[in-house]
């Protein structure tokens, strides 16, 4: 067996070209730096996601120079919260926007590679200090960017464990202009005990629903997705309501053990840790796709100033940046999972409107 060709230590290493890792290249590459940019995938897929893009992430994407409503996003001005027969509306604080993971991501590596990233093709399996081992050869560098995002490398996995995870689950449904009326420009949340849907248009007319919900509530369902879907819509009245219009047997993708809450508090000079692999903030905040870019831009700007050795200060700077929002979602969310939590949170915010847009205000990330 010959052994993997290596790579000399020159350009910075980015691991994942998804939004956080786009985001760093994008910045490195303006900066002159000729980032190598690594994706398992030649072509950019639909990653599971809710596909709803808050003010924040509109904004933090413009500063890279690519406007969503450009890419045909659907505008989201308000939410809707559901528990059981309770129902709640609320303006949101800005507007945010919907838009297939496809149509941003694909916008996000153009940009990344027009900026001068160069884009490679290749799994990476293992990482070491100095070197990102992956299935076609070794990267070495100083400054590696780990923005492999839900999934973790050999040599830098996150912890898991916890009791009874988060598992994310997606379907879509086809354009109907009945559904179009129904959902308009809102982001509607539908509350279960043990998880959520969201739901929104996107870019194409076609209606994202993405549910994180608790292993044990597929587990009850018979580990079906179909029959998860049944006893929700026996749950909730306007879930089936949206539900009748996906087709008989609906694809429906899933992803497994999602650590939400988890923030890197730290790392080793030359490994930046970036998007997911940085902080996950629970779903229902729709905040990731803004944590990922945020992320990705400021460990590039700091990488500028101080090269691989900036890496520990950046991680522990950007730690505290994602604290308040990534607790104050884990709260919201553990509420609206409880019944009695789900029911509380509609109340509040058809009640106290101004509660409802400080708590979706909080759990941003700081500009
Ligand atoms: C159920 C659910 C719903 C969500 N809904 C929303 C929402 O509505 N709005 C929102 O803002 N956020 C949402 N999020 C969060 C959001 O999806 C993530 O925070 C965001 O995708 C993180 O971006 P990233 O770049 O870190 O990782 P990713 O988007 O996961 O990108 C990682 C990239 O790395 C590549 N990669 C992975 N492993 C390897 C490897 N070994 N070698 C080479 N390449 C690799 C992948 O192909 C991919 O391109 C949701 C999350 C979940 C679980």
């Amino acid at each position: 067996m010959t052994a993997p060709a290596t790579m000399p230590a020159t350009a910075p290493v980015v691991l994942g070209a998804g939004p956080a890792g786009c985001a760093a290249a994008i910045v490195l590459a303006r900066s002159g730096a000729e980032p190598l940019l690594i994706d398992r995938d030649a072509e950019v897929g639909d990653a599971l996601c809710g596909g709803f893009m808050s003010w924040r992430t509109a904004a933090t994407t413009r500063k890279l120079g690519i406007d969503l409503e450009q890419l045909g996003a659907q505008r989201v001005t308000a939410l809707r919260l559901f528990a059981g027969r309770r129902f709640a509306q609320s303006a949101l604080p800005e507007p945010a926007y919907g838009l297939s993971r496809r149509g941003f991501d694909s916008a996000l590596r153009r940009t990344a590679v027009a900026a001068g990233a160069r884009l490679e093709v290749d799994t990476i399996r293992a990482l070491a200090p100095g070197c990102a081992s992956g299935e076609s050869r070794e990267y070495r560098s100083d400054s590696l960017f780990l923005a492999s995002g839900k999934h973790d490398l050999r040599g830098a996995t996150r912890p898991r464990g916890a009791r009874d995870p988060a598992l994310g689950l997606r379907l879509r449904i086809a354009p109907d202009p009945q559904l179009t009326a129904l959902i308009g420009e809102t982001i509607e949340l539908h509350l279960f005990a043990g998880g959520y849907a969201g739901i929104v248009l996107q870019e194409d007319g076609s209606a994202n629903i993405c549910l994180a919900l608790r292993k044990s509530l597929l587990a009850r369902a018979g580990n079906d997705p179909a029959q998860l879907l049944d006893l929700l819509a026996g749950e909730s009245e306007s879930f089936a309501a949206r539900l009748q219009f996906a087709p008989a047997n609906p694809r429906v993708d899933t992803i497994a053990a999602v650590p939400y809450g988890w923030i890197a508090q730290d790392t080793a000079p030359g490994l930046f840790r970036l998007g997911d692999q940085a902080a996950v903030i629970p779903s229902l905040a729709g905040e990731g796709m803004s944590i990922a870019i945020a992320s990705g831009m400021a460990a590039a700007q700091a990488w500028q100033q101080g090269g691989g050795g900036a890496a520990p200060a950046y991680q522990q700077t950007f730690a505290r940046r994602a604290r308040r929002p990534v607790r104050v979602a884990e709260a919201i969310w553990q509420l609206a999972e409880r019944e009695l939590g789900g029911h509380a949170l509609t109340q509040i915010a058809r009640s106290v409107a101004p509660a409802a847009r400080l708590a979706m205000r909080l759990s941003r990330i700081a500009a």
